[in-house]
């Protein structure tokens, strides 16, 4: 059978170019080897377009904001659950420095509807410093979301629950055979296991470890709350604790450290010894050295493009930036020079050689 994209992935990148592709009338498979441990999986699915440390706007934070919140808000309309809610961000002030930061930008015009001030009481939460809130906060529910794109493309049965292995691909007069079938373009959506592929384990991919807490408690507010960690209420007394960052830890467990982690940080703004921990989740995000993502097309094979490396932020950037590999794709529409791959061409090594010159074969 001949298909115009073959993708490989079903975390929230794949996910999201099957969406765009699906929209756009293009016939492609997904194919996703079902890894029960991605960072896709464990996502806690916030979005917003602030640094919240530094109290501003993130990296093109208010252009991706938009184009996903239109995004999820369609696919919303599509599946007729909410999949996707706006929500209030509470960020429990560290400092009067911090207080004073973000005072300062509730009166600059940049930040008008994203941040202001709480002034109503929050039960039992300590906050000496007060409290700011981001108004432009909403929640992607992650598993539910990866459920309903793998159930609709499963019944039209464009996703195949496989493992794909890089050297059963081929390539015959530009075009791709995988198992069979035949495709003109191929995407990698694969995350941290991109490591694994001759083709694109020359970027700069590391895999930084998060790990989470279930706990219930009755006090947590039901807001989402912010202190450096946050807690983010799931259903009627259970929470959600997180996250850790460690790009030293690259073992597949949890650990007791980040329990004692979270735990301790989530002490300093609430009594803890009424929370009750249940469960303990990890997993890996995919980011780059340059905290940048990585889009574009391979720099020998051509028609093979990746788009990766996007940290903790795939939920907020993943719509436009696939949009725009769509663009690059058909309209040659150039791709933002701080994501594009050709960044790290020069990275390219005699293994990825080697597997660019092994694809040509002749049937
Ligand atoms: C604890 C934690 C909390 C987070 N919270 C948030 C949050 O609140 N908001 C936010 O925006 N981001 C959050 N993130 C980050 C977010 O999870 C990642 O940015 C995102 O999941 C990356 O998605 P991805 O699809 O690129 O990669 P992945 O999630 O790794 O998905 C890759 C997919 O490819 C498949 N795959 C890989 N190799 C192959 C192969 N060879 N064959 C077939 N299939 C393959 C895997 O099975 C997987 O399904 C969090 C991450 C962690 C760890």
């Amino acid at each position: 059978m001949n298909y115009e994209f073959l993708v490989i992935g079903q975390g929230i990148t794949g996910s999201i170019v099957a969406l765009q592709l699906k929209k756009s009338l293009k016939k492609f498979k997904l194919i996703d080897g079902g890894n029960p441990n991605t960072s896709s999986k464990v996502a806690t699915g916030i979005v917003h377009p602030i640094s919240l440390k530094r109290c501003n706007l993130s990296w093109r934070g208010k252009e991706f904001y938009e184009f996903s919140d239109a995004f999820y808000k369609e696919i919303n309309d599509e599946s007729s659950i909410d999949l996707y809610k706006s929500y209030k961000l509470l960020r429990i002030f560290a400092s009067f420095e911090e207080q004073n930061n973000w005072i300062g930008k509730t009166n600059n015009k940049i930040y008008k509807n994203i941040l202001s001030l709480c002034n109503k009481k929050v039960d039992n939460l300590q906050n000496m410093f007060g409290i700011g809130v981001v108004e432009l906060c909403s929640r992607l529910f992650v598993n539910e979301f990866l459920g309903f794109v793998s159930s609709s493309l499963l019944k039209s049965k464009i996703l195949k629950k496989d493992l794909f292995k890089a050297e059963n691909l081929k390539l015959k007069n530009n075009r791709f055979h995988y198992k069979g079938d035949v495709y003109s373009k191929v995407i990698m959506c694969d995350g941290v296991n991109a490591l694994k592929n001759p083709m694109f384990n020359y970027l700069p991919i590391i895999p930084n470890k998060g790990e989470l807490l279930k706990v219930s408690s009755n006090i947590l507010p039901p807001q989402i709350i912010n202190c450096g960690i946050f807690s983010l209420p799931e259903t009627k007394n259970i929470f959600t604790v997180g996250s850790t960052y460690s790009n030293d830890d690259q073992k597949n467990n949890v650990t007791i450290g980040a329990k004692e982690y979270l735990m301790k940080k989530l002490n300093k703004i609430i009594e803890i010894d009424s929370i009750n921990i249940t469960d303990q989740k990890f997993g890996f995000r995919p980011t780059s050295l340059d905290r940048k993502p990585l889009v574009g097309e391979h720099p020998i094979i051509k028609n093979l493009y990746t788009v990766n490396g996007m940290g903790s932020k795939a939920i907020l950037m993943a719509p436009l930036l696939v949009k725009e590999l769509l663009n690059y794709i058909y309209l040659k529409k150039p791709l933002n020079p701080m994501v594009n791959i050709n960044r790290y061409s020069k990275k390219i090594n005699y293994e990825n050689i080697d597997y660019a010159n092994s694809l040509e074969f002749s049937i």
